[in-house]
């Protein structure tokens, strides 16, 4: 049996070699005494069976012998079987233990050294050809020791040289003689396991299998044996082509369970690292991980995976494992050694031993090792080479296509992997330089309006400063001029007292404009408060068109007036009421042709058909005029806004008569909207609460203070 892996570690590989020239020796010098003491032995056998005989069955057992250790076979991933030993067993009855043990240690020691030169099927591992020679030498204690004890034994019960009669006492005393052979063998195989580090545990289970085996083949050795005696060397020769026949059975049903194993192995180490892709792991792990999963299932005791760096057009050996030992990462130039050639021609590269890589022409970098095989594989991603996936072997010849195949996919997974572990980590860097951008822009943007909002306020309270400053002396000159105008009439010249009339209606007009801006500048600082008390719609409305009628100029036009009977006392500011319907009426009175009808209806809404969801009063202030246009309809709005008509009309304007009056409707909770047509005329309708306070705690309880539109024009502050 042959059940242990290459020595690791310098302390153990001491103990190995101290325990095989110990072994070596004991084996060696045992043979020696049993041969002293046995000169006759070997003469007496030749003159019992003849010389002809003696050398044919000498022989025969060399040969089958040699052949039984050839066909040793793989039984688990630690034990491997040969039968070898039976051939051993079924010997010495008849040649003697002197020839035996010689003969079966020199067939031992020949197939182990042509497994260490690589030849015949079966292949010794090279990593430490010392341990490897001294094993060798070792044989003389594994087999040499058993078969000289076993002899002796057999002669002590009484058997005799050479055994030629199948008789009840001599099966007993075979019997015998082969269990000491396996128990002899097994406690040098236990000293050894000990050596090489094998748990307790471990070296029982292995014997196990290895003693149950040659429990088995027992019978069979002791047929052959007893065979020659009762049969001649024809049934010595049938039956041991018959045991050979069925070691060769048991190794090649052994191989392709072997071979199904390895295949579900690799496409399970396949799958793993395909799982592995998909997962986030770093460059490190990912290439540990394909180590790991690669040698499960290949000899993968010498790997290493190197990696392209365009830039300096080097290899970089990011994973370089020898005999289980990590090296540190190395880079090299490229253009030498196989992994370049992999590389540079994008061609996985099969080397079966030194001989034939010399044959190939390819320099190798001199990294040390003594491996004979080496396979190499492109690793390709998107077509194209980001590096080499290689493993080495002591063995020749020890990779096959079916390697290749199998590290070529896993090359390339790999390859996609470290692809996307990129591109991830670009894309980690990318995000994280647009997550500053965003945040320094975020920063910026956030400095910026904390700015305009000051600016604004500054802006507001400068216009109510300076309306309030202009006010004052504006008030003196219209005062003054009104009593003037109301004195002076009789003691100014026409043309002098007209000047005078100017310079009212202008102070009252600059005066408006003032009040407007006021008004606007207190609304947007959010200090416009609104004054409600329980008044009646009709008379106000009535008040406000009495002044308009009461204005000379704006008396070219019919006002009329529609109230409901059903609205009832509202709850509103009524000085903001009439501001809104001055300015509405004098608009549609600037607007209207000469006599045009203007006309203002007021209706109680329920809530339920309210657009602001309150009991409500609508006020429509509807004329015949000019209209307006679809797309000065949408800013009529906006503060300052005129449209082109209302630039060129004769009374003037300041765009800002809507701005105010929408400014007010929505500080009491209600809304405005506007239908027009192109020289059909307009009409403004608004929806404001009859009781002002309901629709207040109705947009308290709501959570909606204002309209929304104020609510977003307004800096957060001023609130
Ligand atoms: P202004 O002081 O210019 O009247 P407003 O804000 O009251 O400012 O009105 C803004 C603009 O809307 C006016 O310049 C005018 O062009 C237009 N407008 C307002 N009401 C009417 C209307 N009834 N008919 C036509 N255009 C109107």
């Amino acid at each position: 049996m042959s059940a242990l892996t290459p020595v690791e570690g310098n302390l153990s590989r001491r103990r190995v070699i101290r325990l095989f020239a110990l072994q070596g020796t004991v084996g060696l010098v045992s043979m020696i005494l049993l041969t002293i003491f046995n000169l006759d032995q070997p003469a007496r056998v030749v003159e019992v069976l003849g010389t002809a005989n003696t050398v044919a069955l000498i022989v025969t057992f060399f040969l089958v012998s040699c052949t039984l250790q050839f066909l040793k076979f793989e039984l688990t991933d630690l034990v491997f079987v040969s039968f070898g030993i039976s051939a051993f067993v079924a010997m010495y009855p008849i040649l003697g233990g002197v020839i035996s043990c010689w003969t079966s240690v020199a067939a031992a020691m020949i197939t182990r050294y042509l497994g260490i030169r690589q030849i015949g099927p079966i292949k010794a591992d090279l990593s430490d050809p010392q341990v490897e020679y001294l094993k060798v030498y070792g044989l003389f204690g594994t087999y040499g020791l058993p078969i000289a004890l076993a002899s002796v034994l057999y002669e002590m019960f009484g058997g005799e040289y050479p055994t030629l009669s199948a008789t009840k006492e001599n099966v007993i005393r075979l019997l015998v003689g082969g269990l000491a052979v396996i128990l002899a063998n097994n406690v040098v195989l236990s000293r050894t396991m000990k050596a090489y580090g094998y748990e307790v545990q471990e070296r029982v289970r292995l014997l196990m299998y290895d003693s149950s085996i040659y429990l088995l083949t027992l019978p069979y050795a002791i047929c052959v044996t007893l065979a020659y005696g009762e049969m001649g060397i024809a049934a010595v020769l049938s039956l041991c082509f018959t045991g050979i026949i069925g070691n060769f059975a048991a190794r090649n049903l052994a191989a392709a369970r072997t071979a199904v194993q390895r295949q579900v192995q690799r496409l399970a180490s396949l799958s793993n690292i395909g799982k592995t892709i998909s997962l986030e792991f770093t460059t490190d792990e990912l290439l540990q991980t394909i180590y790991t999963e690669c040698r499960k299932v290949v000899d993968a005791s010498i790997f290493s995976i190197a990696l392209y760096d365009e830039r300096s057009n080097e290899l970089s050996f990011e994973l370089d494992i020898r005999d289980g030992v990590m090296l540190p990462k190395e880079r090299i130039p490229l253009g030498q050694g196989l992994n370049s050639w992999v590389l540079m021609h994008h061609q996985p590269l099969l080397i079966g031993s030194v001989h034939d890589e010399k044959k190939l022409g390819i320099v190798s970098v001199d990294d040390g090792l003594q491996s004979e095989s080496w396979l190499g594989v492109p690793m390709i991603a998107r077509d194209r080479v980001v590096g080499v996936l290689s493993i080495q072997s002591y063995r020749k010849n020890a990779f096959k296509e079916d390697d290749l195949m199998l590290l070529t996919a896993v090359a390339n997974q790999a390859a996609v992997a470290l692809e996307n572990a990129n591109l991830y980590r670009d894309l980690e860097g990318l995000t994280y330089a647009l997550e500053q951008r965003v945040h320094e822009r975020t920063k910026e943007l956030n400095e910026a309006n904390l700015r305009l909002m000051a600016a604004d306020r500054s802006k507001s309270q400068f216009l109510a400063n300076m309306s309030h400053e202009l006010r004052t002396p504006l008030n003196s000159i219209i005062g003054f001029s009104s009593v003037l105008l109301d004195t002076a009439r009789d003691l100014l010249p026409g043309r002098m007292y007209k000047f005078l009339e100017n310079i009212q209606t202008a102070g009252n007009h600059l005066l408006e404009v003032i009040n407007d801006i006021l008004d606007l500048s207190k609304i947007e600082a959010g200090k416009m408060e609104l004054l409600p008390d329980r008044f009646d719609v009709r008379e106000t409305v009535a008040a406000v068109v009495r002044v308009m009628r009461g204005l000379a100029s704006d008396d070219r036009v019919r006002i009329t007036t529609e109230v409901s009977e059903d609205v009832p006392l509202v709850v509103l500011d009524e000085g903001r009421l009439k501001q809104i319907l001055f300015n509405l009426l004098s608009n549609a009175v600037k607007f209207s042709p000469e006599g045009g009808p203007v006309t203002i209806r007021v209706t109680r809404l329920e809530k339920e058909e309210s657009p602001i969801f309150v009991d409500t009063v609508r006020i429509e202030v509807s004329d015949q005029g000019i209209g307006i246009g679809e797309e000065e309809l949408r800013r009529i709005f906006d503060e300052f806004y005129q449209t082109e008509a209302g630039r060129r009309a004769p009374k003037g304007g300041t765009g800002l008569g809507l701005s105010l009056t929408r400014n007010f409707v929505e500080l009491h909770h209600g809304t405005i909207e506007v239908t027009s047509e192109i020289g059909h005329g307009s009409t403004f309708t608004m929806y404001l609460p009859i009781n002002y306070h309901e629709a207040a705690a109705q947009h308290a309880a709501t959570g909606v203070s204002l309209p929304a539109r104020l609510r977003e024009q307004r800096p957060p502050t001023v609130h």
